[in-house]
């Protein structure tokens, strides 16, 4: 489902380039639950950004669904990530201001898939995720795991065929991590593709496999 060959991931700030992805190849199949570890800096959330269609590689070539990132507009580029990439953040990135409900329907205003009603869905998606009373709480009233939970049910909104979740349980306690963690378990036993950036060798330990980035290469694999 994503195809990354000899892609390189240099950044330019003014006149300094800084070279952070070297010369990555990796083949993720479809429904695959992989693992990205590394130590800190080392580009891991550089390659997940890739794979995301967040940004572009400097070289080489990244195939999403079988199409080309170097070969679309930033808007068929922007499309490609609405609909096909959900993303979950450490820091779960919800709209303070907005309730539970309206940060998941909130990627649906950019990019939907048609005859689907975005409420209806956004409401079961919360249902199960556990929290059919918590539609209406905002951010600030929901707890660290409840909070994934809705940005997971974010994530999910337009159907991807790909969930990136970069340390999602970076914030969370080790229990609530494991629920969190249960939660990818089962939306890759239903078919979806799960990438995974960890810190933990803990949940390293339920991918299908696990890939080391280290000094902008992939270690093994
Ligand atoms: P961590 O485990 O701390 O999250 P990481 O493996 O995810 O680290 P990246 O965030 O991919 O690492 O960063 C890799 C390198 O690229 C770092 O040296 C970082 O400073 C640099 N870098 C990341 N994003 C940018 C950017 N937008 N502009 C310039 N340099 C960047
Ligand atoms: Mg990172």
């Amino acid at each position: 489902i994503v195809e990354v060959s000899n892609a390189r991931k240099t950044y330019v700030l003014g006149n300094l380039e800084i070279p952070v992805l070297s010369d990555i190849n990796l083949k993720i199949e479809r429904g695959e639950f992989l693992a990205i570890m590394g130590p800190s800096g080392s580009g891991k959330s550089t390659l997940v950004n890739l794979i995301g269609c967040l940004d572009r590689p400097t070289e080489g070539q990244i195939l999403v669904k079988g199409k080309d990132l170097n070969r679309m507009s930033d808007q068929e580029l922007a499309r490609l990530r609405g609909l096909e990439i959900g993303f979950v953040f450490q820091t779960f990135n919800l709209v303070p201001r907005l309730t539970a409900l309206e940060n998941v329907l909130l990627p649906t205003f950019a990019n939907s898939r048609d005859g689907i009603d975005p409420v209806k869905r956004a409401r079961e998606l919360l249902e199960i995720m556990g929290l059919h009373d918590r539609m209406h709480h905002k951010p600030g009233e929901l707890s660290g795991g409840q909070s994934q939970r809705v940005s997971i049910a974010r994530a999910l909104i337009n159907d991807p065929a790909i969930l990136l979740a970069d340390e999602p349980t970076g914030n969370l306690d080790s229990r609530t991590g494991a629920e969190i963690l249960r939660i990818f378990m089962d939306l890759n036993m239903e078919g979806r593709t799960i990438i995974i950036v960890t810190h933990d060798p803990e949940i390293a330990k339920y991918a299908d496999r696990v890939i080391l980035v280290k000094d902008g290469i992939i270690q093994y694999n």
